[in-house]
């Protein structure tokens, strides 16, 4: 049941992407803020959410309670902190604040795993009134928890009571673990359908969070099909720990696209942290993806830890993948771009680009551009400008993405696949980065349609 044209929402990771989302929200379909970054700077990011959320520009959004990270290893909320004793200071390693406080708005069993120092589990919720109370107080969270901070506020107050609901509740969830695997699945089975049976004045979405392989367990992915429909929830949204679209094989991607198509019958749904290929899905089933500004397209379980930021790729358009910027370059000979005009036509001809190449196709090197971030640095990274071309670039031609998928048929999108593959594939620098093209395109035919190598 997706609508004509596939959702995009924008998940927001830090306040200082709000510049993004300000530039491109309208062209957007919404965006989802996390509860832990609620916590962080309630009165920031409640105002952001009223900002967009609320009546002037009015765009939908999720609030995305992030129940699951009381169920992983507590360690993953824990930072190192240095805290006041009597006469000094000492450091300990305890739960961020955020996640301490996300916990107490929860309350119940959030609470209390973090007083006890160890993580939930399907034990927890054996009773039926463990598993509804917390379904009401994640769902009263989402739809309290900003207005309720707005009202604090002298200036914001007037307009707390005006910031509307969010698009959909979204049901308490934990990653399936392979461990106690049927004990979690059905314990996802009973939050989604005790929040639907809460009877909010807002939908209802399930999430389904668990590892890639679950999508090689065809008697998990059917208990699913068979069940999360009748809990009486509207959508779900399917987050597959690790499945990055470019590299997954086609086996798996099909299993994506059957679960899609299946539960399609009956829900919304959504890819939590989805990329083309996912959007690819919208005239299978797939109503909409998340992601964020400049990366997210898949997303691990477990938070990385104690690494630099990553470098911001420039988004090839032509393959839906980021790539290095001189592994682009590499190929302008071959394809006879020598001037902004080629560029423009073959690689990109979007605002952000008009105006870097402007002055030449040189210029296009501004993408990747390096320096020493501060005079300590021992190796040159990625300048803030550079990354911000990159973000601005991709979310423009996410838009255009969704824009143009919505005119095309599934044969339209993979003879796209080939026809983008025939081109990139006879560039070195370019072709590992583009083998997905023909693995999507297979993932979207039926084995035995005949017409699979290419
Ligand atoms: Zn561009």
């Amino acid at each position: 049941m997706p609508d004509e044209q596939p959702q995009v929402f924008i998940r927001l990771g830090t306040h200082a992407e709000k510049d993004y989302l300000q530039k491109t929200i309208r062209l957007l379909d919404g965006f989802m803020v996390a509860a832990n970054l609620l916590e962080a700077t309630p009165g920031a990011t409640s105002s952001l959410i009223l900002k967009f959320g609320g009546k002037k520009i009015a765009k939908p959004y999720f609030l995305d309670p992030m129940t699951y990270a009381y169920g992983m290893n507590l360690s993953y909320l824990k930072s190192e902190q240095t805290v006041k004793t009597n006469g000094g200071k000492k450091t300990i390693f305890a739960p961020k604040r955020s996640y301490a406080q996300l916990a107490l708005q929860f309350g119940g069993l959030f609470e209390e795993a973090i007083q006890r120092d160890s993580r939930l589990t399907p034990v927890d919720f054996q009773s039926s009134t463990a598993v509804e109370k917390t379904c009401q107080s994640v769902a009263r969270y989402q739809l309290t928890r900003p207005s309720s901070e707005l009202a604090m506020d002298e200036e914001s107050a007037p307009f707390s009571d005006s910031l509307p609901n969010p698009y959909a509740v979204m049901a308490p969830y934990f990653f399936v673990d392979n461990d106690y695997f049927d004990d979690w699945l059905n314990l996802f089975i009973s939050l989604s359908e005790a929040t639907a049976n809460l009877e909010l004045d807002a939908p209802v979405h399930a999430v389904l969070c668990a590892d890639v392989s679950f999508l090689d367990n065809q008697t998990a992915i059917d208990f699913v099909v068979d069940r999360l429909p009748g809990t009486g929830v509207d959508g779900v949204w399917l987050w597959f720990s690790t499945l990055d679209e470019h590299s997954a094989s086609v086996k798996r991607l099909r299993k994506l696209r059957h679960l899609t198509e299946a539960l399609s019958e009956h829900l919304y749904v959504y890819n939590m942290h989805g990329g083309y290929y996912s959007l690819s899905l919208c005239r299978l089933g797939m109503t909409g993806i998340a992601h964020g500004v400049g990366y997210g397209e898949h997303k691990d379980i477990a938070p990385v830890q104690g690494q630099s930021t990553p470098t911001v790729r420039y988004y090839l358009p032509a393959v839906h993948k980021r790539l290095g910027v001189p592994d682009i370059e590499r190929a302008f000979l071959n394809l006879n771009i020598t001037s902004p005009e080629d560029f423009f036509e073959k690689i990109c001809d979007c605002t952000i680009c008009k105006g870097v190449l402007k002055d030449g196709i040189q210029k296009f090197g501004s993408f990747g551009e390096l320096d020493y971030a501060s005079a300590k640095s021992k190796r040159r990274s990625q300048t803030a400008a550079a990354a911000k071309l990159c973000r601005f670039h991709f979310l423009i031609n996410r838009i255009k993405e969704r824009n143009a998928i919505t005119t095309k048929s599934v044969l339209d999108i993979r003879a796209d696949f080939k026809a983008k593959w025939d081109v990139w594939s006879k560039e070195q620098s370019v072709a590992n980065n583009a083998d997905h093209l023909p693995r999507w395109r297979k993932a979207l035919s039926e084995p035995d349609d005949g017409e699979i190598e290419f």
